[in-house]
């Protein structure tokens, strides 16, 4: 099934399989879900306030603060949930480290500071970076990944 969001085609190979968890779900299952969603309802939020992709580790500590107890191997597999429900999407930074961003976001353009390695998202002004790019007639641009480097504001 294809879908077709901000220009961007998503490939949703996953969503049957998570349909059928979440539909087939026991009642002695309850507790485990309600566990679930309160970790999945937290990691939303802490990918909603941030101002850019962020790092599992960053994701487990600030899951922490609301959660308390919370194992990062939890967060990974809760993130994978996630991405299966296009709630989240990864990001996959040039040097492989892959982050994780709310998804739906459209084209953006993200700066990592080489001191602290915080990533953030530039501001929409940045489309007009993608419209100067010059595309050869009958090119379709179906994503688009950027990333500037430089020192940060708290690292200058
Ligand atoms: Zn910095």
């Amino acid at each position: 099934m294809f879908l077709a969001r901000g220009g961007v085609v998503l490939y949703h190979r996953h969503v049957t399989a998570s349909l059928s968890t979440r539909f087939f779900a026991t009642p002695r299952d309850a507790g485990a879900k309600r566990r679930q969603t309160k970790q999945r309802d937290a990691i939303l939020r802490v990918l909603q306030a941030a101002s850019g992709p962020l790092a599992v580790q960053e994701i487990h500590t600030q899951a922490q603060r609301e959660l308390g107890k919370i194992g990062i191997a939890t967060v990974y597999r809760t993130l994978k949930l996630l991405q299966d429900d296009q709630h989240v999407a990864p990001v996959t930074m040039p040097t492989g480290e892959v982050r994780y961003e709310m998804a739906g976001l459209g084209h953006h353009v993200h700066f990592q500071c080489r001191s602290c390695r915080q990533v953030v998202d530039l501001p929409p002004s940045t489309k007009a970076f993608l419209r100067g790019m010059r595309v050869p007639a009958q090119f379709v641009v179906e994503a688009c990944e950027v990333t500037l480097y430089g020192l940060c504001a708290q690292c200058t």
